[in-house]
């Protein structure tokens, strides 16, 4: 028993009637910090406070004679003076010496008072405090708020449990403020800072909001605890001043007066750089009929709404701004074609494609456009001004849902351009393409082993019209992708013929603009087999892209690399130079060719010689073939053969020629008695 006693982790002691410690095992010694041999024959008394003490033996005494219960937890005194909480409880028994003594045994719990008091405290503040707390757990979902919370926000407890964190945005940050808020709390484990938000009601406030994570043991992210306070009207009233001055409340961008200092500051720039600013007014379609069939509320809402989609087509330096009731104003600074303009136009209309959703309502608005350019329209911001407004009052009387210039020449090619876009959706069912071949020629051998397959097009009124005017079209209608899959099939046909008549590694390079690599229904075609099809593997083409391309490549143009690369389709890289030229892509993305861009070439004798020797260098280092492009002298192909570039394509051997021509020329150059005459025609069909 003394064994056990003395190995218990429970405090055990033997009082007697007179309060005097009979026995006491070490636990209980050490919980009031003596040691046993302290506290044998003293009074119990001793580890009560002074105040309590009279108390606590009538109640020990009333204990042992009548019975009863004594328990329960007790403030006590460990021997430095320190306050502990104790549990205990009692029995009594009989002793030798006639009164009955007591055996106490004793825990511990001031560890657990004190997490228990700190729970309750922080409960208290979670229930009491001013500031907002929600937790979400890992992925955004709300799985807590406070009172402050609900009073801040306007929603419910049940409005809000289980719903994504995102529905409290407001559209005034857009995504990379986010992604940024995100990166800092994984990183540093807290985020700081002030947020736009909305209420309930749709108002927007500024709140000041700290974000905490919490991570298990394991350190996987378990919570986030978002605290926060509105601060609207904690920001100076200068600043509340100065926002209303510059912002509308409505849908949050720059307001009439903003809009006038960022078109004076445009203005400014243009003169400076001598590049152009472009004015672009924008006015919504029959807004006035929503707002009157709906509500104004409804109106807001959808104004707001738009502004969000047209806060996407804002470069950096350009500035949108709502200017009136359903006028907004779109500023770009910095453009040096009339096609950039129109393109961004266009971007503006196509904003409105989808219908807004508001409620449970799908609303169908569209919106006019009218272009004026400074210095070119105006001498004054009040003339650009008033020519932009004249420019949308004719897009508004062309039937609205379109773009109108002020410039009557600038018109007049946004209408030939708008006709061309027009035939350009004939032109493929009525067959008016063809395509070309330019030989590309092997700098060792002085042999055509290449050819580049290059698109024309036929049309009926106005004769050959180059690929440089049509492709951006067909990119911007979408129709590239029919007519990229169509000079593809025709191509590795010819490839086929090649092959089989002349030479058996002939290869044919097939250009890809970056719409076609960036749609998912790029093996649509189905390369591979198309080109089994005819006998050929993945070898027999090259595919043509762009720099740009691999500068952001998307996980789509990426699945369509691998995929091109698995099929063993080698790519090339067109116009190097003129783009990035980052080498770091090229070793990523595997690609096989480079083909050095024609203004390069063009310069050989001057600054170009340097480039084109570097970019041979570094090329055939991480083991790329070259081609140049644009050859039309002799002695440019003398100096690119001495600098060792590859391939040569260009006027001084071919320009892109009709099938049969070409077939001559590899004709010619396989030597006498090939090909025979059946296999020209079926070329030139
Ligand atoms: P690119 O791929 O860089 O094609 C080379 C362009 O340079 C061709 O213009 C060709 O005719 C021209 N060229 C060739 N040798 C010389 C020369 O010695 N001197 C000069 N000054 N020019 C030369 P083209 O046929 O007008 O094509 C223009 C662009 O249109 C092509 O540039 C290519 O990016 C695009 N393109 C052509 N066909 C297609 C196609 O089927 N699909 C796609 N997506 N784009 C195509
Ligand atoms: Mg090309
Ligand atoms: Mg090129």
């Amino acid at each position: 028993m003394r064994a056990i006693l003395s190995r218990a982790p429970v405090g055990i002691a033997v009082i007697d009637h007179d309060g005097t410690y009979v026995s006491v095992n070490p636990t209980y010694s050490e919980i009031y910090g003596y040691s046993v041999d302290d506290m044998l024959g003293e009074n119990f008394l001793m580890v009560f406070p002074e105040e309590a003490r009279v108390s606590v033996l009538a109640r020990h005494q009333d204990f042992l004679d009548n019975g009863g219960h004594l328990g329960g937890e007790w403030a006590v005194l460990r021997r430095d003076g320190a306050q502990l909480t104790v549990w205990s409880n009692s029995v009594s028994f009989p002793s030798d010496h006639g009164k009955p003594d007591r055996l106490v045994y004793v825990l511990d719990i001031t560890e657990q008072k004190k997490a228990q008091e700190q729970e309750r405290i922080a409960a208290t503040v979670y229930q009491t405090t001013s500031e907002a707390i929600m937790v979400i757990d890992a992925d955004f979902r709300v799985i807590a708020v406070n009172p402050a919370f609900i009073r801040l926000t306007g929603w419910s407890q049940d409005e809000v449990m289980g719903r994504s964190a995102r529905m409290f945005r407001s559209d005034r940050h857009d995504e990379a403020f986010y992604a940024e808020m995100r990166r800092a709390v994984l990183a540093d484990g807290v985020w700081n800072g002030e947020v736009w938000d909305q209420r309930k009601s749709g108002e927007h406030y500024l709140r000041e909001t700290t974000v905490t994570v919490v991570k298990d043991a394991y350190g996987k992210v378990k919570n986030y605890v978002v605290v926060f306070s509105d601060i609207t009207t904690r920001k100076s009233a200068e600043d509340i001043i100065r926002w209303q001055a510059n912002y509308d409340s409505v849908t949050g961008l720059p307001n009439r007066h903003m809009f006038t200092e960022r078109l004076a500051e445009g203005a400014r720039q243009a003169t400076e750089t001598g590049q152009t600013m472009a004015l672009l007014m924008i006015d919504l379609d029959r807004f006035k009929e929503i707002n009157d069939t709906l509500g104004h509320s409804t109106g807001d809402r959808l104004l707001a709404k738009v502004s969000a989609r047209l806060k996407e087509c804002e470069r950096p330096g350009d500035t949108i701004a709502r200017i009136g009731g359903d006028e907004f104003a779109l500023i770009l600074n910095g453009v040096s074609d009339i096609e950039e303009i129109e393109a961004s136009a266009r971007e503006v209309l196509k904003r409105f494609e989808a219908p807004v959703a508001i409620d449970y309502e799908q609303l169908f608005v569209t919106a006019s456009v009218g272009i004026s350019l400074y210095p070119r329209d105006a001498q004054s911001l009040e003339e650009l001004f008033r020519n932009a407004d004249q420019a949308l009052y004719a897009a508004k009387g062309y039937g609205r849902n379109c773009l109108h210039f002020f410039t009557p020449a600038l018109q007049r090619a946004a209408n030939v351009r708008m006709r061309l876009a027009n035939d350009l959706r004939q032109a493929l069912a009525e067959r008016q393409f063809i395509v070309h071949y330019q030989p590309v020629v092997d700098l060792e051998t002085g042999r055509i082993v290449k050819a580049e397959a290059l698109v024309r097009w036929q049309h009926p009124t106005r004769g050959l019209v180059s690929p440089g005017t049509f492709i951006p079209l067909a990119e911007e209608t979408g129709l590239i992708v029919p007519l990229g899959d169509w000079v593809a099939r025709q191509a590795i046909a010819e490839t086929a013929r090649c092959r089989a008549a002349y030479d058996p590694d002939f290869q044919m390079a097939i250009n890809q603009s970056p719409t076609q690599f960036r749609n998912a229904a790029f093996s649509g075609l189905g390369w591979v087999g198309e080109l089994a099809r005819h006998g050929l593997t993945g070898g027999a083409i090259c595919l043509e892209i762009t720099e740009g391309l691999l500068l952001n490549a998307e996980p789509q143009v990426m699945s369509n690399l691998i995929a091109c690369r698995d099929a063993g389709i080698e790519i090339a890289i067109d116009d190097f130079g003129t783009g990035y030229s980052s080498l770091a892509y090229l070793r990523r993305f595997d690609i096989d060719t480079l083909k050095v861009d024609r203004s390069f070439v063009a310069e050989l004798d001057g600054a170009g010689l340097d480039i084109c020797e570097a970019i041979i260098v570094m090329a055939h280092r991480l083991g790329l073939q070259v081609v140049a492009e644009g050859v039309e002298t002799e002695r440019q192909r003398d100096i690119l053969k001495s600098i060792g570039c590859d391939y040569a394509q260009g006027f001084l051997y071919a320009p892109a020629l009709p099938a049969a021509a070409f077939e001559a020329m590899m004709a010619e150059q396989a030597g006498p008695g090939e090909p025979d005459a059946d296999r020209r025609s079926a070329s030139a069909e």
